[in-house]
């Protein structure tokens, strides 16, 4: 299966495959399917490629909008709008870049809390797909800022209809009221789309990563700083989870004492520092990168060695995803460490134990 098999446009395919030669199992699947306008539900495991799944076909510059066309072609807008709302400002950043990459001919506005509202402002007058996390959209909408959209698409869909996001998702929605509806994650359970009044067309693929070998240690908690620092030693390039902002403030403060070189992110810090911090790890300045969850959905940093879960994730879907920050794309291979917390052994005969 080639690009141009999909039926893109011979111009997006010249543009795509100057940066990737085949299209992976998801691109392949669900590219012709939002083609057609069909609703898709889209799960397949971590660093398969669901990004450009979705922003090829929103790249397609005769899709057209249905109803209000004639008025937006008269303000010489773009007939086609699109919405893609993700859980975390970095993911946002993050799928801008992609689309500035290979759907060059859209407008793409980013838009997510951290920085001042009015600065939106001048940007939202045109645009063609706007990449959002859903509490600055709905301020937005709330405003009367932006209009109806074309197509929604919800990355990491099942956070983004968890508890905490959901409310604002819906409020969007009902606002965009979008003709077509993509929902894409490496954890989606079916249920998800009763959500929706409408269909779905499902691209169920491989929801595990199997290039990512992963293991247990079983370890008491107050050895759990050396052994960190054992595997730290080894260089590799590695992310560590932890549960909360404070483990993060905390475990920084300790590798900051043994002197290992890091950087430290979490939820409460400001925008541009969040950024700077991880453009150092995404860009190898810095080897080691301490962080809650806020990376654990979507991010792809090239090359990621290792995944250490110095906390265990409070739940399986989370943890599926930590790990998939690692291993991206087929034929990668990748490591991940969990430190499972045991009850002071009585007699240890190693000083830890593989699962
Ligand atoms: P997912 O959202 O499924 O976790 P991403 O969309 O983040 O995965 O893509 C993972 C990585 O694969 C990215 O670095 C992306 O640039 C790369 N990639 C995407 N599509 C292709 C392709 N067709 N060929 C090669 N690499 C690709
Ligand atoms: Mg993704």
């Amino acid at each position: 299966m080639d690009f141009k098999d999909l039926g893109l446009s011979e111009e997006s395919v010249k543009i795509v495959t100057r940066f990737y030669k085949k299209p992976t199992d998801v691109q392949a699947r669900t590219i012709p399917l939002l083609l057609e306008g069909k609703n898709v539900f889209v799960l397949s495991k971590t660093g398969s490629g669901k990004t450009a799944a979705f922003l090829l076909p929103l790249g397609e510059k005769n899709r057209k909008g249905n109803d209000d066309e004639g008025r937006r072609e008269q303000k010489g807008e773009s007939t086609f709008k699109a919405l893609i709302l993700t859980p975390t400002r970095e993911l946002a950043k993050q799928i801008a870049r992609e689309a500035k990459r290979i759907i060059p001919s859209k407008k793409v506005v980013t838009l997510y809390g951290g920085i001042p509202l009015e600065r939106d402002t001048e940007r939202l007058k045109s645009w063609d797909i706007i990449v959002a996390t859903p509490g600055r959209m709905l301020d937005h909408y709330r405003r009367g800022n932006v209009g109806k959209v074309d197509t929604l698409i919800i990355d990491e869909a099942d956070k983004m209809l968890d508890m905490g996001f959901i409310d604002d998702v819906k409020a969007i929605v009902k606002e965009a009221q979008p003709k077509q509806i993509g929902l894409f994650s490496a954890t989606l359970h079916p249920e998800l789309k009763r959500v929706f009044p409408t269909t779905f067309e499902e691209v169920a693929l491989e929801e595990d990563n199997f290039n990512i070998k992963h293991k247990y240690v079983h370890i008491e908690r107050r050895k759990k700083l050396s052994l960190l620092k054992k595997f730290l030693r080894e260089g590799k390039k590695t992310i560590v989870f932890m549960n909360t902002q404070r483990g993060v403030e905390w475990l920084s403060g300790k590798l900051r004492q043994m002197g290992i070189r890091h950087v430290a992110i979490h939820g409460k810090m400001k925008q541009r520092k969040r950024e700077w911090l991880m453009d150092k790890f995404r860009y190898n300045e810095v080897k080691v990168i301490i962080s809650t969850d806020l990376l654990a959905r979507g991010i792809d940093v090239q090359d990621v060695d290792l995944v250490i879960n110095y906390d265990e994730a409070m739940d399986p879907k989370t943890h599926k995803h930590r790990i998939g920050r690692t291993a991206r794309l087929e034929g990668k291979e990748g490591k991940a460490i969990t430190f499972k917390e045991v009850e002071e052994l009585p007699k240890p005969k190693k000083k830890w134990m593989v699962a």
